[in-house]
């Protein structure tokens, strides 16, 4: 199997991560977080792993050799059979963020594993086609708005714009897939992250004398989870990575 050339590597690194999950602004992210952002991960609408999943049974992940550095995160994804196999060596970047650094493909090196990966997603969105929607990702006209995105001269508010409804068969991704959506480890969900520290949770500030709204917390009180909640890129104590 040629496995086994990771494997001396890999047998350094298995306490890699400490395996204590505290849930709350302390929370530690593990390697099954790490996991979940590549597997989450969409491009074009496809998730890498409901893209991998299709194309290789057994995908499996172990926590990847870090030879120089501590610090560094990898992992190791590998699955398929003895005809047809594939390892991709995926290193973490940030909570969110990864590079793929190697990749093999029935045991030889992947000259461009990225572009390899990029035709195993091409392969699923072809394959996987939403037939509620035909694959538009959306389904019918908004009734407000008739299909133009603004009413009465704004923006319409029934369909934020768009002029139609995302196809709720495929949640307007115009494939089949799988919901990543999970919620927020560091704010159990909240979107929040106690009291505003500006304004000690009072909603209000004194600048030159005079009394007012706090415009960190913009009169809540509350801080926002900074994780979830601060890049726009996440429904509120939701992580959704795409
Ligand atoms: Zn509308
Ligand atoms: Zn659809
Ligand atoms: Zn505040
Ligand atoms: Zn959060």
């Amino acid at each position: 199997m040629h496995r086994k050339s990771w494997l001396p590597l890999l047998l350094t690194v298995l306490c890699l991560l400490p395996s204590v999950a505290l849930a709350g602004a302390d929370y530690q992210w593990t390697m099954d977080d790490y996991i979940w952002t590549f597997q989450s991960k969409r491009v074009n609408g496809v998730p890498i792993g409901d893209a991998l999943n299709a194309a290789f049974p057994n995908v499996s992940w172990q926590a990847g050799p870090s030879a120089e550095n501590e610090n560094e995160i990898l992992g190791l994804c590998y699955g398929g059979t003895e005809q047809e196999s594939f390892e991709l060596l995926v290193r973490f970047t940030s909570y969110f963020s990864f590079e793929i650094e190697q990749g093999l493909y029935n045991g030889g090196a992947l000259d461009n594993p990225s572009q390899w990966l990029v035709e195993i997603l091409k392969d699923y969105q072809s394959n996987h086609r939403c037939s509620a929607c035909e694959g538009l990702g959306y389904t019918d006209a908004c009734l407000n708005c008739s299909g133009s995105g603004s009413a009465y001269g704004k923006t319409c508010m029934a369909c934020g714009g768009s002029g139609k409804y995302a196809c709720k068969t495929c949640r307007g991704y115009g494939i089949m897939t799988k919901d990543y959506t999970r919620e927020c480890p560091f704010c159990d969900g909240s979107g929040g992250s106690g009291p505003c520290s500006t304004c000690d949770g009072s909603g209000q500030e004194v600048v030159g004398g005079i009394l007012m709204m706090c415009t960190d917390c913009l009169g809540s009180g509350e801080a926002t989870c900074s994780v979830c909640s601060s890049n726009g890129m996440i429904k509120m104590g939701y992580l959704v990575n795409s």
